[in-house]
């Protein structure tokens, strides 16, 4: 018999293909081959990243299919994305699996398919291939997913996801409660965006039911409410590189490792470190009061600014920005983000709350100040702030905009408390124990891997 050979398809974002990445190192490590599915587009841009010294070792295969967009439309207009995923990528990965069961030695044995890939569980169904799902995401994000039809049912969301109106609800009466403006797909764009996001929602759900296992890249320490609802979801989280002694990969941007010698030359536990992820971006104004604001704080700051942050073409940053905070700040284009937050000299994390980031904070004991920008970021402040305590979220003014003083405001009233970071060290105690021998997403992933062989 051959090695165990496992299929992952991540869905198309950096947020997704990312902890992929993770969890296929880890399956690497335990003597799996990996063929790991790519849109050709996002293929390219990994191997582009990737330098020479990070490739991603001999037992993961990258392998890419067309995700059904022309080369120049945009991959981040996630409702269009989403369909023509769903009428292309079906039949071509197929066609893929069959290619490469037709070499020696090289058949599928299993596939893990992304929970917002959910056609990918179908595809194997039909081919008699063993098969799993990946919730890259919070467990909260996929029972409330899976409790759509509850949510219609209860007059709480019409058919095409829409809230009736603005409330707060519990999907259990142990669950935090929730305002139903932070659906995920609700957070997603205009109408038809949220229509084309809600509609792929509804039909993953049923493709998932032939699933036969759904793991999490959360812990049951940080969401035991959503686990107890939905006990076929099970944490195997938070996969984080440094649990592995590993590098995270997957980048879709080369990463400015520069920025890691800057920061051993801080004090301990000084720096504000600032990123949004892969999708968040600003207009002119709200980046200049960003600007202004880290400015404000006279912190030492390390802010990743990625090429398409803004939307206005040209430099966004306030004149003379630069030169005065020479010293003390530093840009960069896209830092190794889990490396940064490991860091003794980073003090908290002014985040978008995407869960890959939240995971990351919490699994180094960072405390958050959260600036969430669209899906499922505000409900996971929600999570940081009012159920783990970690964080402090930053409101905007009347016109929609958080100004210097708020942010500098909100940057001394979570670093003079130090009963955040006190919390935040616990709750990394907590999770990081999980993944840990003896730890509860340790013995859910021992066991996913015993069935996978
Ligand atoms: N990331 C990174 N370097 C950066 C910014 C982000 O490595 O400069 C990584 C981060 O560690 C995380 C991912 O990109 O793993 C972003 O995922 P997340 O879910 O936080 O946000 P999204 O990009 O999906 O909005």
């Amino acid at each position: 018999m051959g090695k165990p050979h496992v299929l992952a398809i991540p869905y198309p974002a950096q947020g997704h293909v990312i902890p992929f990445m993770e969890l296929m190192q880890c399956l690497a490590n335990q003597g799996f081959r990996i063929t790991f599915v790519n849109t050709d587009f996002n293929h390219k841009r990994v191997i582009n990243a990737l330098s020479e010294e990070d490739n991603v070792g001999d037992m993961i295969r990258l392998v890419s299919i067309p995700d059904g967009l022309d080369p120049s439309e945009d991959r981040n207009e996630l409702g269009i994305l989403s369909e023509a995923i769903f009428r292309v990528m079906p039949e071509k990965l197929q066609e893929l699996i069959e290619k490469t069961n037709a070499a020696d030695d090289m058949a599928i044995t299993c596939i893990i398919a992304d929970a917002s890939m959910g056609w990918a569980v179908e595809v194997a169904r039909k081919m008699g291939i063993k098969r799993a799902v990946f919730c890259p995401a919070s467990a909260a994000v996929y029972a409330t997913c899976f409790s759509v039809q509850k949510l219609i049912d209860d007059g709480i969301i019409n058919n095409n996801g829409t809230p009736i109106k603005n409330q707060m609800i519990q999907l259990s009466p142990t669950m935090p409660p929730m305002n139903t403006s932070q659906f995920g797909w609700a957070c997603i764009g205009d109408l038809t965006t949220q229509k084309q996001i809600f509609d792929l929602t509804v039909k993953c759900n049923e493709f998932i039911t032939f699933a036969d296992w759904i793991v999490s890249s959360s812990s049951y320490e940080l969401e035991s409410a959503a686990f107890t609802l939905f006990p076929n979801i099970l944490p195997i989280g938070p996969l984080l590189a440094s649990n592995r002694l590993g590098k995270q990969s997957g980048y879709f941007w080369p990463e400015d490792k520069t920025c890691l010698s800057w920061l051993d030359e801080q004090p301990p536990r000084s720096v504000i470190y600032v990123a949004f992820g892969s999708f968040t971006v600003f207009d002119r104004t709200q980046f200049q009061e960003l600007a202004l604001g880290l400015e404000l704080t006279k912190r030492p700051f390390l802010w990743v600014v990625r090429p398409d942050i803004t939307v206005e073409l040209g430099d966004s940053y306030p004149e003379g920005f630069d030169d005065r905070v020479s010293i003390r700040g530093r840009m960069v284009g896209w830092a190794p983000q889990q490396k940064v937050l490991s860091h003794p000299s980073v003090a908290c994390f002014l985040s978008h709350c995407g869960w890959n980031s939240t995971m990351e904070g919490v699994g180094n004991g960072v405390p958050f100040l959260c600036w969430p920008y669209f899906a499922d970021q505000f409900l996971n402040q929600s999570y940081i702030c009012d159920v783990w305590n970690v964080g402090l979220g930053l409101d905007k003014d009347k016109r929609g905009i958080i100004t210097r003083s708020e942010i500098n405001n909100k940057v001394e009233q979570l670093l003079d408390d130090k009963t955040f970071k006190a919390r935040a060290l616990h709750l990394k105690e907590k999770v990081v124990n999980n993944v840990r021998e003896g730890g509860r997403s340790h013995k859910n992933f021992s066991n996913f891997i015993e069935w996978m062989k």
